[in-house]
């Protein structure tokens, strides 16, 4: 509703105050408002603001410009122009409004201050020639001056001010910000007056420091004020007969043009640096509340994150730190994170940084032992990753820090459990297996001796049978602290299975051997069990004993072992056989 008078009015003022000799208008604010509506509103409204501006302007035209079959057609060459702009703008920079970026702005000023108005201007001035006389490629310059820096100097203030949620930000900002505000822009006012108010000395340079003062301060609201005072005061006064422009003694629309080219010299100084501001302060906002989540992560997460250097400094240690290393981030701040580390597992640690540092992309992981602040050493899960420095180098990595101690207490008892016959608590059949394999391998010294003991209960299905199966297990748990009770300390005990036991005896000859085996069997027969009721139970057992002997393999031994404990139970039981 407001774009028809609003047009009508840039329209008509233009024409009557900046046409000279029946040329075409010097000064053409109506492009760039219907640019800026163009652009502020959406697509589907378009069609109705060209008709209104179409007639709007036709109207204007007829009345203070060239009126005549031609009207209409320089009226339509005005909004094509104006439509063209926007439409290409949407395509080069799909989100512009309000010169968010530099490079929005290095396009507006291509599209609005070369390209489209050049290109109106070969319309525009054949037919300002055909209805006027004019020579065709001076209403060309003057179409084209007009309307590039008509666009280049208004839609800018225009179209932060048809964007701009100016309500919401007034009732935002503090009673500083109003005096802060007053004042900049009074300066403006008052650089503005000084320069143009007066027809003496050429201060041209002077409005342009309150006004960057205004644009760092304030922003782009800022830039846009001090435009719009500078344009309305500088117009004003230069077509009232003050002003710089009244020392120059050309035609009055060669002062229009050169005032021009300084409103959109200080419009190209102002948007850039305006944009550039916008975007720091986006990008500050961005960083802060990225900041705040991360904070939020750090306080809430049981991980610990540190930001170490590449030689290992901490830089930054989260608040998890006191909990799970005892130390409080300021303690491990500035220290070698090494330090922490179990020396066990330093070398490990080194080379996964070392890694990490070298294939800035990937994420290494290790685990490792940590001595917490009260001496307790803990097991960790580490994630690291390189940090690139300003000129994209690993300037250290970023360190996450996961108690594992639960995880590797649960996997160590696990492995144990597997390893270990549940009944008597000595290692089973797999662990046995095992010790003897590694025992017997190759490497072994030639002259190193062991031997292996292979025992039988005798008779044990009549204590079943006689006392009940848990009495039998008595049985099995007495053999076993029989069997450890004698053995040294390093030798390796096991349950084979059902009532049959191994031990293997590392370092040790095989009359040695058959001296410790013996002394377990007359243990054996000498204690004495107790039944489920109480009665007195009797085992003996029967041993097999072989040499590990250095060419055998682990097969063969067993074989040899069983075979002897085969005879002695052949024999009459409770005796040892060795292995012939
Ligand atoms: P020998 O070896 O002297 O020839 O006679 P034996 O009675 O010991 O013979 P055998 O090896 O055939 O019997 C082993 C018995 O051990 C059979 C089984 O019931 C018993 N047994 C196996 N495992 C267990 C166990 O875990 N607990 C109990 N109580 N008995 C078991
Ligand atoms: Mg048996
Ligand atoms: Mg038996």
């Amino acid at each position: 509703m407001l774009m028809a008078p609003a047009y009508f009015c840039c329209a008509a003022l233009a024409l009557q105050l900046t046409r000279f000799d029946g040329g075409v208008a010097i000064v053409w604010p109506a492009g760039a408002l219907l640019f800026s509506a163009f652009v502020a509103f959406p697509r589907r409204i378009w069609w109705a603001l060209a008709l209104t501006c179409l007639v709007a302007g036709a109207w204007a035209i007829a009345l203070f410009g060239i009126g005549s079959i031609f009207t209409l057609p320089l009226a339509l060459t005005g909004i094509a122009e104006a439509w063209g702009a926007a439409w290409l703008m949407k395509r080069l920079a799909p989100r512009f409004n309000r010169f968010q970026s530099v490079g929005e702005t290095g396009w507006f000023l291509a599209v609005a201050g070369l390209f489209v108005p050049a290109l109106s201007a070969l319309a525009g001035a054949w037919l300002a020639h055909r209805a006027g006389g004019i020579p065709y490629w001076a209403a060309w310059r003057d179409w084209y001056a007009a309307h590039a820096l008509g666009l280049v100097s208004f839609s800018p203030p225009l179209l932060m001010m048809m964007r701009a949620r100016t309500g919401a930000r007034l009732r935002n900002i503090s009673r500083g910000q109003v005096l802060e505000a007053t004042a900049l822009l009074g300066a403006v006012v008052l650089a503005t007056a000084l320069t143009f108010g007066q027809n003496r000395v050429p201060l041209v340079v002077v409005p342009i420091v309150p006004m960057i003062a205004a644009t760092l301060r304030l922003g782009r609201p800022g830039a846009v004020a001090s435009v719009v005072i500078l344009m309305l005061v500088g117009l004003g006064c230069s077509l009232a007969g003050y002003g710089p422009t009244t020392l120059l003694h050309i035609g009055m629309a060669l002062k229009l043009e050169v005032l021009q080219i300084y409103f959109a010299s200080v419009v190209l100084i102002l948007l850039p640096l305006a944009s550039a501001l916008e975007a720091r302060r986006r990008m500050v906002q961005q960083l802060r509340s990225a900041e705040a989540l991360h904070r939020l992560l750090l306080d809430r997460t049981s991980d610990v994150m540190m930001r170490l250097g590449v030689d290992g400094t901490v830089h930054y240690a989260s608040p998890a730190s006191a909990r799970l290393l005892g130390y409080h981030p300021q303690e491990l701040t500035d220290r070698i994170a090494y330090e922490l580390v179990h020396e066990e597992d330093l070398p490990a640690v080194v080379e996964a940084r070392t890694r990490a540092l070298a294939q800035p992309e990937s994420t290494q992981t290790v685990e490792y032992r940590i001595r917490r602040k009260d001496g307790v050493t803990l097991w960790v899960e580490s994630h690291m990753c390189a940090l690139p420095d300003q000129a994209g180098l690993p300037g250290g990595t970023v360190t996450i820090l996961r108690d594992a101690t639960a995880r590797r207490q649960m996997m160590d008892d696990l492995s144990r459990k597997a390893m270990t016959d549940p009944l008597t608590g000595l290692c089973n059949r797999r662990a046995f297996d095992n010790a003897l394999a590694e025992c017997m391998d190759v490497d072994r010294p030639i002259d190193r001796p062991g031997c292996l003991a292979l025992f039988d209960l005798d008779h044990f299905k009549l204590v079943n049978d006689t006392h009940g199966h848990a009495t039998g297990d008595r049985v099995l748990v007495l053999f076993a602290a029989v069997l450890r009770g004698t053995v040294r300390t390093g030798d390796v005990v096991a349950r084979m299975g059902g009532e049959e036991f191994a031990v293997l005896l590392e370092g040790a000859g095989v009359e040695q051997a058959r001296m410790v085996c013996e002394r377990i069997r007359i243990r054996l027969a000498a204690s004495e069990g107790h039944s489920i009721a109480g009665d007195p139970v009797h085992v003996t057992v029967s041993v097999g004993l072989a040499a590990l002997a250095p060419e055998a393999s682990a097969q063969d031994v067993f074989k040899a072992a069983d075979a002897a404990l085969y005879r002695a139970k052949e024999s009459g039981r409770n005796r040892l056989s060795v292995a012939a």
